[in-house]
């Protein structure tokens, strides 16, 4: 009885030892497809590109089977993605005539925001929850989802970038009202800068001449990151570029979403104009 006991065990062992499979169903199930981005307006060729890097929550079903083990409420959050930012990125292509292309799976899977080589590519830990699907993704797990997903992401705007000379580059992006254990945050609306200034601080200061808005300038965080996104399609081209952040409890439905969208497009045209970029 002990000796089939010990067998038994040893089966068990081997067979749900605890690193090696999560690897083999990832390299299984790399085979699933899942569009990795998604366009709108891609038929509209001028100088408007709009990205969305964390445009949904979606988890592909070739990732951990779809789930990477946060309660719903979580996925909701601002963790997963930017509440609302695809629709403002959809309702802005279409007013300013020009493309937008959008990430087509949550930032927990892999962040397409940041650059190959940064350390919070793939969180494991973020705003207080721990991303279990995460917690034990090895190198050959992270290669497979860059493989499949974030540069497939980077591209498709490369590609829809280089239609034009004058291609410039608007990421939108949203933040949560307040962190776990942080201050309320009073700004509505905010640019975030690269290196290259010279679309950002002319529509910084341009935004802040609305008498209603309180405006971030390089708020909530500090915006240069290297090769993140508008570091790499904006900056490192040399094309007029600007990263907007947008308060996420504005933009929870169409209505807000739309309104941002005919607030900014606007300003967006002025501030092209007058640098003469
Ligand atoms: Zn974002």
């Amino acid at each position: 009885m002990l000796t089939l006991t010990v067998i038994f065990a040893l089966i068990a062992y081997f067979h749900f030892d605890h690193n090696y499979p999560i690897c083999v169903t990832a390299k299984r199930s790399a085979e699933m497809h899942h569009e990795p981005y998604i366009t709108h307006g891609p038929e509209r060729v001028t100088r408007w590109l709009i990205t969305c890097d964390h445009a949904t929550n979606l988890i592909p079903d070739h990732i951990n089977g779809g789930c990477l083990g946060l309660s719903p409420e979580d996925m909701e959050r601002h963790i997963a993605y930017d509440v609302g930012a695809a629709g403002v990125s959809r309702h802005l292509a279409d007013i300013l005539h020009g493309t937008a292309v959008m990430a087509n799976f949550s930032r927990l899977v892999i962040d397409p925001n940041r650059g190959e080589g940064d350390p919070t590519l793939l969180m494991r830990l973020y705003d207080g929850s721990v991303v279990p699907g995460n917690r034990n993704a090895c190198e050959n797990e992270k290669q497979r989802r860059l493989a499949t997903l974030h540069r497939p992401y980077h591209n498709a705007v490369a590609s829809f970038a280089e239609r034009r000379k004058d291609t410039v580059i608007i990421a939108i992006h949203s933040f949560t009202p307040k962190l776990q254990g942080r201050p309320h945050r009073p700004w509505q609306v905010a640019v975030l800068h690269s290196k290259d200034r010279r679309f950002s601080d002319p529509l910084v200061k341009r935004l802040m001449l609305e008498p209603d808005l309180v405006v971030g300038d390089d708020q909530p965080y500090f915006g240069y990151l290297p090769d993140d996104s508008i570091d790499r399609h904006g900056r490192a081209q040399n094309r007029p570029h600007a990263l907007i952040e947008i308060r996420n409890d504005l933009i929870m439905d169409d209505q807000g979403q739309a309104e941002w969208a005919e607030r900014l497009a606007p300003i967006l045209e002025e501030v092209l104009l007058k640098t003469g970029l």
